[in-house]
């Protein structure tokens, strides 16, 4: 079943397991250089100098984001929480979200499965698998089994979480590898059901990095301790990025019938090169942008605009969009993309998705950053062609994982109905 301890240690993880609150989000929030609550405008031309009359005083267009439909491939969706999740989704213009935290389906799915029709199909849940089944051998098979089970009950893919590869551990103790032999046959058989597999193996480079001053993520490791790998890697409880990355690539080249999502932007984006390396070479891989903005959007010699414009372009139909957003049930329970030691508000939320349709959508070079935590600087937009949007805000998402795009708005909600005098008790 899906665990709570084990979610705790991911970036990815359940809301439910979010902490307390402290002085400390309101300062992140708040104070430094109220960042991530910037005017929502784009800055038009610079002021002009008071003698110049025939130039136009400066203007700040507010942006409005394209009319494009959007696809979020991925996001976590407690049970319970389809219907507020589908109208936060659609408040944003994203029609349709696929749950990767749907459960095994002998653990609840089907309950997962019934919250998304009461969101009118809009939260479309990928199966996870039970970790506990690899206490003993035969795990692969009792597994496959699960996910067979998971298909036929209406699950749309896999969600392989980065519990492989730096906890769940097999027969005796030993730590399972993301390409465990013993894990195998599940990978097949999700290929045969024609199911995609959205894989997280590592996290950010810097999880590995000491967490002091130098560290780019200090304020994020320091809100989460439990999210740094330095000191498991030193005591040799978790291998190194590398060592779970290579890992990455041996399980997708080895299963060539299978679609894999490499989830945040292929686990490299601090190396959009070697993420393209691997797309020329495994054509059963896309990547999904899940939480990356601030990595990929960063101005330097690996993350130019320019680069970053051409890597998209190039890989137009094998991009999904993804927000890597989480919802629950109670008004606190929000992720977007990483958080604090404090739940976010609606409103950060709207501050979060323009700076991502900025991202993609302008050229702006002050955008932002959508998730402040993970490094502050601002992102600059790929400002990309209407063409290519419709294939990563959705048409890529159609295409490879089998949703569609809604028929019809989504209906108001039902208003509710108090008696108005105690005769219509
Ligand atoms: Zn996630």
């Amino acid at each position: 079943m899906l665990d709570c301890a084990a979610v705790r240690n991911d970036p990815c993880r359940s809301v439910s397991c979010l902490g307390p609150r402290t002085l400390l989000w309101a300062a992140f929030f708040l104070l430094p250089a109220c960042r991530s609550s910037a005017p929502s405008q784009r800055v038009g031309p610079p002021p002009s100098s008071p003698s110049s009359a025939s130039t136009a005083p400066a203007v700040r267009v507010p942006f409005v984001r394209s009319d494009i439909p959007r696809i979020d491939v991925h996001t976590h969706v407690l049970l319970g929480a389809a219907s507020r999740a589908a109208r936060l989704f659609d408040r944003q213009g994203i029609v349709q979200a696929i749950n990767l935290s749907g459960p095994p389906s002998a653990v609840g799915l089907d309950d997962f499965l019934a919250d998304s029709e009461i969101a009118y199909g809009r939260i479309a849940p990928f199966t996870n698998l039970d970790w506990s089944l690899c206490e003993s051998a035969g795990y692969g098979e009792r597994m496959t089994a699960d996910l067979e089970r998971a298909r036929a009950l209406g699950a749309r893919g896999l969600k392989i979480p980065k519990i492989l590869g730096l906890g769940a551990k097999g027969p005796g103790g030993k730590l399972l590898a993301v390409d465990d032999p013993g894990l195998d046959a599940v990978f097949e058989k999700a290929g045969e059901l024609g199911m995609p597999v959205a894989i997280h193996s590592g996290d950010p480079q810097a999880f590995w990095l000491a967490p002091n001053a130098q560290n780019e993520r200090l304020e994020e490791l320091q809100a989460h301790p439990s999210w740094s790998f330095y000191a498991p890697h030193q005591r040799g409880e978790v291998p190194s990025w590398n060592a779970l990355f290579e890992a990455f690539v041996r399980r997708v080249a080895r299963h060539p019938k299978t679609l894999f999502i490499g989830v945040h932007f292929g686990n490299a984006p601090e190396d959009p090169d070697l993420v393209a390396q691997l797309l020329d070479t495994y054509p059963n891989l896309v990547i999904d942008t899940a939480a990356r903005l601030p990595a990929i959007g960063r101005r330097d010699s690996n993350h130019s605009p320019e680069r970053m414009r051409a890597f998209f372009l190039k890989y137009q139909d094998r991009v999904l969009f993804g927000t890597d957003t989480a919802v629950g049930r109670t008004p606190d329970a929000l992720m977007f993309g990483s958080g604090g030691r404090e739940p976010p508000t609606e409103a950060d939320g709207d501050r979060f998705f323009e700076a991502t349709w900025r991202y993609f959508e302008t050229t702006d070079t002050d955008i932002p950053s959508p998730t402040p935590i993970q490094g502050r600087w601002t992102i600059s937009g790929v400002g990309l062609p209407r063409e290519v949007l419709e294939k990563i805000y959705y048409k890529n998402a159609v295409r490879l994982l089998g949703v569609s795009l809604p028929k019809t708005p989504l209906p108001k909600p039902e208003p509710k109905v108090y008696p108005g005098n105690l005769q219509d008790l």
